[in-house]
């Protein structure tokens, strides 16, 4: 059995027009701390950590059989998150939103894949290690949610890289 680890996490991609628009938007709103790069926004569903390569298989398959419908994501929120994490969030949580999460992680406990037992907490991440709160409002950012994807992150030296391992359609509903 192979002993590598991989580091993965589920995530909706944020599609590249609404990461330009975000991005452009951010970089004029002088945002305190390190901006998370363009292509790495995303939305969190499930952060999975280290898992043996050899689970990768049972991965895939297992997120395959997620059939949840497609939803309109709208992020309206500038808030800060823990310490100096600063994000756009949803002020309304689409159900099928929650319901995928919640098909995911059904499906993972099956494989016994243990998530972090914090509630899950819809938000995209623009900036970290920040040391002052944005108090501005933001614009409202929306695309259509057609797809989930499997994603390894990797540290390199010019930081962090997450790799696409499978995506998976979302049903119109
Ligand atoms: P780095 O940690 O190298 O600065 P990163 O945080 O972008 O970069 P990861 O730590 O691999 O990369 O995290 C990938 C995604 O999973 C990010 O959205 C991160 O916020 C989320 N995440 C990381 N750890 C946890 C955790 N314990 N619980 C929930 N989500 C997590
Ligand atoms: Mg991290």
């Amino acid at each position: 059995m192979s002993e590598e680890n991989l580091r993965l996490f589920f995530a909706l991609p944020c599609p590249p027009e609404q990461a330009a628009a975000i991005c452009a938007w951010r970089d004029d709103q002088a945002i305190d701390g390190r901006a998370v790069p363009r292509d790495n926004l995303h939305l969190t569903l499930a952060f999975l950590g280290a898992q043996p390569k050899d689970h990768l298989d049972a991965l895939l398959q297992m997120a395959a059989t997620v059939q949840t419908d497609s939803f309109s994501l709208t992020l309206d929120r500038l808030t800060t998150i823990g310490k100096g994490f600063i994000c756009l969030q949803p002020s309304n949580t689409n159900p099928a939103l929650l319901q995928l999460v919640e098909a995911l992680s059904e499906r993972l406990a099956a494989l016994g894949v243990i998530l972090d037992c914090r509630p899950f907490l819809p938000h995209l991440t623009l900036s970290r290690q920040a040391r002052s709160r944005p108090q501005q409002p933001a614009p409202d950012f929306s695309w259509h949610v057609d797809r989930f994807v499997l994603y390894r992150s990797r540290n390199t030296e010019d930081g962090v890289h997450y790799d696409e391992l499978g995506s998976w359609p979302l049903a119109a509903p």
